[in-house]
């Protein structure tokens, strides 16, 4: 499975890792990892991404190792790049954002001499890359960078550790999503062998939440809706609570699934107004409704029982719109 990305390791020289839009910790613990294994090699590497680190996740980050695509900066690193890595974003070049535009036309641009390789554990067709390893078995892309480091026969060195141990954790939801399996367990095991303090880092992720956004949970908990006879709960975030609690969109990891703790629900929608009439939409599921159909007719994707999409409108309206379809989908259960 890895022999054509380890072949393409040893041959070339100069990489570029980018990963989607609003990186989350999988996002940015792989590059990172996979950053730290490629230069143990000799290798050049940078990692360019759409969006910057949300503030909460900057800890990982400390050797500022993560770049936020700048056109005239990085135009001669894209032009001169050998092997583009595209992880956690199979969906294709719009799911990377800015900097995926401009990687894709390096990628199309005749006699090319570039490479693109994509790792990810979202189920989509991949057709922009050259060389792909997409398993939607793996509960997270570091699952994948883990088997590469060690198939290639490279070090996990404590900070890798640290790394993939970090996007595993957060992609599982703590081990507790039906994306967990044995062999999620297992790479953990190694992970938290090989340096990764699992304590530690669990409460650098869940236990350093400044007040306001701990407050925030408190109202997002307190607005939840239920419908379809208790089998779906939702809640809307406009742009001035979020404000009122210092919050901003990229701080809501985990409020999507707050909605699942309560017993016989089966659907949770989270939608967040942001800037300029756009509505973040979240959807979480039980399992026994794939939510990812619903992301993507919406433009958006995501796993059966996670997804998300970015859509134009108005909050109430989107709200309601997908209240009123779920609810219908339900009905058929
Ligand atoms: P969240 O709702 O936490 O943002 O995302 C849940 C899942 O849906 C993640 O696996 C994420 O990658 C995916 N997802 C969220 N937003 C989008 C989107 O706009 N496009 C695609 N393709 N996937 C998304
Ligand atoms: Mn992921």
């Amino acid at each position: 499975m890895w022999f054509e990305i380890i072949r393409l390791i040893n041959e070339k020289q100069r990489f570029i890792l980018t990963a989607h839009t609003n990186p989350d910790l999988d996002a940015l613990g792989s590059e990172l990892a996979l950053d730290e294994y490629l230069r143990s090699l000799g290798k050049e590497v940078t990692i360019l991404n759409s969006d910057s680190a949300p503030r909460l996740l900057r800890f990982v980050d400390p050797e500022r190792r993560l770049r936020t695509f700048s056109p005239d900066r990085d135009q001669g690193k894209i032009d001169r790049a050998q092997v583009i890595f595209v992880l956690d974003a199979s969906g294709g070049w719009e799911r990377v954002g800015r900097v995926g535009e401009v990687l894709a036309a390096r990628a199309n641009r005749s006699g090319k001499e570039v490479e693109v390789v994509c790792i990810d554990h979202h189920a989509n067709p991949v057709g922009f890359a050259d060389v792909a390893v997409v398993n939607s078995d793996a509960a997270a892309t570091a699952e994948l960078i883990f088997d590469l480091i060690t198939q290639a026969g490279g070090a996990l060195t404590p900070s890798i550790a640290r790394w993939l141990y970090l996007a595993i954790l957060t992609d599982t939801g703590s081990f507790r999503f039906p994306n967990t399996n044995l062999q999620t367990h297992r790479i953990a095991a190694r992970l938290i062998e090989a340096g990764a303090d699992s304590m530690q880092l669990y409460k650098q992720v869940y236990e350093q939440y400044p007040l306001g956004l701990v407050r925030l949970k408190g109202h997002v908990l307190n607005s939840l809706q239920a419908g379809a006879g208790g089998r779906m709960v939702w809640s809307a975030l406009d742009q001035e609570t979020l404000k009122a609690y210092g919050a901003t969109p990229a701080d809501l990891d985990g409020f999507p699934g707050l909605g699942m703790q309560i017993g016989g629900v089966r659907v949770s929608l989270l939608c967040v107004e942001l800037p300029r009439g756009r509505v973040k939409v979240s959807l979480r599921s039980d399992g026994s409704l794939n939510v990812n159909g619903l992301a993507e007719k919406l433009g958006g994707g995501g796993h059966p029982s996670a997804a998300g999409a970015t859509v134009e409108g108005d909050l109430a309206q989107v709200t309601a719109q997908l209240v009123a379809e779920i609810e219908a989908l339900l009905k058929s259960f």
